[in-house]
């Protein structure tokens, strides 16, 4: 057995750790067409990570998925409001009230970090997390965010197994800032995301697997088609 983080299209993912806990990242799953589940399906999920308040982040089944599986919800406190107000009870939020950037949180022996991002939002700042699984290995998901000097520091501090990047451009990093975030991030493997879904984004990875190879060879592109996953 390995941890495995599994794509569900756009920006959501599922992650399945080696003693069995699930992590859920930006659960867009109904109106995401390149979903290939439907929420009904996710049956078991001990966190809920949610980067921003955007539809294609946020989405409309966390309530849903709270009550199916009783996960514990992340995010910042002025989204936190917003998911009360569709549902979600502060017995399933982190302290009831959530967290913010630069705090660490542990739920089930899993340490979550949440980081900024540089994007914008209705309720509170846009994040990213770092996730470092019960084994120590550790998982970094950008949110949605143009590059940022600072991923030299995560870089520096943990020493990131997997990244989960945006490549798609126009609300993100494109291509390029994807690949030199690398030589900041220094992730052992990446996954490209946050492309494809809408007809103005980058539709596929390949100048980004170009431009990675360029720019940082050592790191493993696993350039993987919703559905699939990568273990570490
Ligand atoms: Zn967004």
């Amino acid at each position: 057995m390995a941890n495995s983080v599994k794509w569900l299209g756009h920006a959501a993912c599922h992650i399945t750790t080696e003693k069995g806990t699930v992590i859920l990242i930006d659960p867009w799953i109904s109106g995401n067409a390149s979903c290939p589940v439907k929420k009904e399906d996710i049956k078991k999920a001990d966190i809920i990570l949610v980067t921003h308040d955007h539809f294609d982040h946020l989405g409309t089944d966390i309530p849903d998925l709270v009550k199916a599986t009783g996960a514990t919800v992340i995010a910042q406190p002025e989204l936190v409001d917003t998911l009360q107000k569709s549902g979600v009870s502060a017995d399933n939020i982190i302290f009831g009230m959530g967290m913010n950037i630069g705090g660490q949180v542990e739920i089930a022996g899993v340490k979550i970090t949440m980081t900024q991002a540089f994007h914008s939002g209705t309720a509170g700042n846009p994040a990213g997390y770092i996730i470092t699984l019960e084994d120590g290995k550790t998982i970094y998901h950008a949110g949605d965010t143009g590059i940022f000097a600072s991923m030299g520091l995560f870089g520096d501090i943990y020493d990131i197994d997997l990244a989960l990047i945006p490549i798609g451009s126009v609300f993100t990093m494109n291509p390029l800032q994807a690949a030199v975030s690398l030589t900041l991030l220094k992730p052992k493997k990446v996954i490209p995301i946050h492309y494809q879904t809408f007809p103005i984004l980058v539709q596929d990875a390949g100048e980004f697997i170009d431009l990675a190879r360029k720019k940082a060879p050592e790191v493993k592109v696993e350039a993987i088609k919703p559905g699939q996953e990568v273990t570490i």
